[in-house]
């Protein structure tokens, strides 16, 4: 079962695409993670992606497609996974499309979570996480970079026919229930 959870910063990808991952065996692929861990770590990705991220702007297409391509190629991925936070604009979908496609394998479902931007920057500013960035003004930045360049993702999933849109408003356990209803069953 592959999976892509999709959505606004805030509307709650992470704490869902674990419990989904979980849920299901499967595992869970947070690309903004694998970023931050990087950086902790200071690896040569790390101090490469260090000051976009801090920002609120976009990790350039290739270096983040590159790194999907390698991580799913790793065994514990055969079973499926649960993609957070990836693709975040129309060329990480083409390029993951066709990725997929040399593989021989496909998205089975792709789930929209929405949610109202002023529960959204409610959520990111509580969240206490200590990201460098959630705070107010990047929180900003980010909603923008959001509308621009990865809302556009959606039409073209939902041109591809996987499309599934989820109430992200209500208790954790509520929208998880929601998320699995409309997963489609194997
Ligand atoms: P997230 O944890 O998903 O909120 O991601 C945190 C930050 O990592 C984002 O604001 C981007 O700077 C970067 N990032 C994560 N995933 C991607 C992606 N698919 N494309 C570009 N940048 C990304």
């Amino acid at each position: 079962m592959r999976i892509i959870i999709f959505g606004p910063p805030g509307a709650g990808k992470g704490t869902q695409a674990k419990k989904v991952a979980e849920h299901l065996g499967i595992v869970h692929l947070s690309t903004g993670k694998m970023f931050r861990d990087a950086i902790n770590e200071g690896t040569e990705l790390g101090k490469l992606v260090k000051s976009i991220i801090d920002e609120g702007h976009l990790v350039p297409d290739q270096t983040v497609v590159d790194m999907v391509e390698e991580t799913i190629a790793n065994e514990d991925y055969s079973k499926g996974y649960i993609l957070d936070g990836f693709p975040r604009t129309v060329e990480q979908a083409v390029a993951f499309d066709n990725l997929l496609e040399r593989r021989g394998e496909s998205v089975d479902v792709f789930i929209s979570l929405h949610a109202p931007d002023h529960e959204l920057i409610q959520r990111l500013l509580s969240r206490g996480e200590g990201r460098s960035d959630d705070t107010e003004e990047k929180i900003k930045t980010r909603l923008e970079v959001y509308k621009k360049e990865t809302a556009p993702v959606m039409e073209y999933y939902q041109q591809a026919g996987m499309f599934r849109s989820v109430d992200g408003t209500g208790t954790v356990d509520q929208i998880f229930q929601r998320i699995l209803s409309a997963i489609p069953k194997r």
